[in-house]
């Protein structure tokens, strides 16, 4: 029996997130793919802002962008009264300030396919195509008892033989039919009813003047969202329809799409010159009653959780689940922290699960009054929802990576347990504006965020003086929980933030921990220190006045390595730093 650390069900968007973490923590891991290759089109396409934001973390952000549709704009169209339709208003896709990526349309297959090409470079690590997983087994007493165990048994067919791997954790991203659920004996709960959704990538000939905004139309003959596609050349356009309650998707063709369609679009004409993917497909609100099994297997992505595709949230919640999972097994399974961190998973997906159920009703709910619902309000609800659909609401609960404590007035507009907002800085050794986002790569290492203030006022410069006596100190946290092999900044990394003239202040006068000498040649690294100043070609980030950080206080903000705020502290406060890692940690002799 082949044993491995960790063993991913399934390929998607869930499971080669979580792959690609483990990938980037030089884990090595199995995924089983029943399909024979990577998926070649279709299924979903939107990207929110917080899915850029991921994928810039892990360094293929810039690709993502390069390709896909930038969704800037989103238009209503209603029905006039009279069976025709015409334009109800226009807003911005995604309100100013709530993101520095903006929401962009690729495909799956393309966001797979990144994924894919992420993970082999980082570790070399493969998809095992053609197995096709039939079940999951957990010795619970092995579980509990031994966490270098391999408790997981877990058996697939490949070319016609059943193979059987042990495994230390297992992750079922095995879609919405998980086979993984159901060996485990959990069940999807929700509406027994599924609302039932045509799609099609198609390349339309049509008067309809806003046939390359995202636009949404709600006439008497249906509801039909307009996605335009990646390709500005082609004119890829996805459409997406609600079919009538209780249509059989297996008994929806292509010709009964287009037809709703040309009836939605009246009075404007729509010809299809090409059809390039199509599906019919039943969605039910439903979540599933068990997130993982004696924190050995965990469920992620449709797996545990299903819902209509309106607000394009299926591929990016799936994958934010596999985020999630992958960096906190790359941790435990590094000898840097203990096994109980797992257990966040479930208090964090599970919660976000339940949350994309309610907000799913809600919207559904909002599309589907017809009359009911005026025009305006409708696009209200539309606009309220924006930072839900951006993907930027998840507010994890206090756990032990997450502090309960700490004052939100420090810095007013970051909340512990979401994720921390960007905003433009200038870094200190070579003047380039850059956002904080930035700082903060998918790389596993945890910051520690010092906004000292302004360094020109003695009491600040005393302050991170006394900060980094602290933090250098031997028995001080980046010592005690470093590995002796990774250099000081590899699991606890500090960044500076000043407030101010960066011109009034030299380098010596910041203590040299925050510039400590890493790397093969023991080279100091200065990028780790910024200001919030005036940048010489893009303005001012104010990023202390769009934080809420007072520059007279400042704040210590302690940051995942998923970009999730686990405390803000007071600068004073900085033992507390060691005693928050000291919490999950694990010391390294
Ligand atoms: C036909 C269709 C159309 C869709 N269209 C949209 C859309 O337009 N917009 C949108 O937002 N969402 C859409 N969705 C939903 C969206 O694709 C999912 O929310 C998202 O892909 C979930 O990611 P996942 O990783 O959890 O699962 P998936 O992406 O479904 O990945 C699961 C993977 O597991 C593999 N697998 C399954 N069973 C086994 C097994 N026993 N052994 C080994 N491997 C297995 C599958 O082959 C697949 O590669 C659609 C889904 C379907 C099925």
């Amino acid at each position: 029996m082949e044993k491995v650390d960790v063993l991913i069900c399934g390929s998607g968007s869930a499971g080669l997130c979580a792959a690609t973490w483990l990938a980037r923590y030089g884990v090595r891991c199995k995924i089983l793919e029943r399909r024979e290759g990577p998926m070649k089109r279709g299924q979903a396409d939107g990207v929110q802002c917080r899915t850029v934001e991921i994928f810039q973390s892990f360094g293929i952000g810039e690709e993502l962008l390069r390709e896909a549709y930038h969704v800037l704009e989103v238009v209503f169209w209603a029905d006039d009264g009279r069976g025709a339709i015409k334009r109800t208003g226009r807003t911005a896709d995604t309100q100013p300030g709530l993101s520095h990526q903006p929401h962009v349309i690729l495909n799956q297959a393309r966001i797979n396919d990144l994924l894919i090409r992420r993970m082999q470079a980082f570790n070399d690590q493969e998809v095992d195509y053609g197995y096709n997983v039939t079940n999951v087994q957990v010795d619970s007493g092995a579980s509990a008892t031994d966490a270098d165990a391999y408790p997981v048994t877990v058996t697939a067919e490949h070319g016609g033989e059943a193979k059987t791997f042990g495994a230390k954790y297992a992750l079922a991203c095995d879609g919405a039919h998980s086979v993984v659920r159901k060996a485990l004996g959990y069940n999807m709960i929700g509406d027994s009813s599924d609302a039932v959704w045509g799609v099609m990538d198609v390349i339309p000939r049509t008067d309809f003047p806003d046939i390359r905004k995202k636009s949404s139309i709600r006439s008497k003959s249906g509801i039909l969202l307009i996605i335009p596609r990646e390709g500005e050349n082609n004119n890829l356009t996805r459409f997406y329809i609600e079919l009538a309650g209780g249509t059989n998707p297996k008994g929806v063709t292509l010709e009964n799409l287009q037809t709703q369609a040309q009836s939605i679009f009246k009075p404007y004409s729509v010809d299809f010159t090409e059809i390039i993917w199509w599906s019919a497909y039943a969605i039910g609100q439903r979540y599933a009653d068990y997130f993982h099994k004696d924190h050995r297997v965990f469920l992620a992505g449709d797996a545990c959780h299903t819902h209509s595709p309106k607000a394009g949230q299926g591929m990016n919640v799936s994958l934010q689940d596999g985020y999630n999972i992958g960096w906190k097994l790359g941790e435990v399974l590094t000898g840097l922290a203990s096994p109980s961190i797992l257990e966040t998973y479930v208090l964090e997906r599970q919660k976000v699960a339940i949350d994309l159920i309610n907000f799913d009703r809600y919207f559904t709910k909002l599309f589907s009054s017809g009359a009911s619902t005026t025009p305006r309000e409708f696009q209200e609800g539309f606009i309220r929802a924006g930072k839900y659909t951006a993907g930027l609401t998840a507010k994890y609960d206090a756990s032990a990576i997450t502090s309960s404590q700490g004052s939100g007035l420090l810095a007013s507009n970051v909340a512990v347990g979401m994720r921390l907002p960007s905003a433009q800085l200038v870094r200190f050794c070579d003047s380039k504006p850059m956002q904080l986002m930035e700082c903060l790569k998918s790389d596993g290492r945890w910051r520690i965020m010092i906004f000292i203030g302004d360094l020109t006022v003695p009491s600040s410069h005393s302050k991170l003086e006394m900060i980094g006596k602290y933090l250098a100190a031997t028995d001080g946290p980046l010592h005690k929980f470093t590995p002796k092999a990774r250099d000081i900044d590899g699991l606890l990394e500090t960044v500076v933030i000043g407030y101010g003239k960066r011109h009034n202040v030299e380098l010596e006068q910041i203590p040299e921990i925050f510039y400590p000498a890493v790397g093969k040649n023991q080279i100091r690294d200065l990028h780790k220190i910024f200001y919030d100043d005036e940048s010489y070609n893009k303005g001012h980030g104010h990023a202390y006045e769009l934080l809420g950080i007072s520059p007279d206080e400042g704040a210590l903000i302690i940051v995942r390595p998923d970009q999730y705020v686990s405390a803000v502290l007071r600068l004073e406060d900085f033992c507390q730093i060691g005693t928050f890692f000291e919490g999950f940690l694990k010391p390294q002799t």
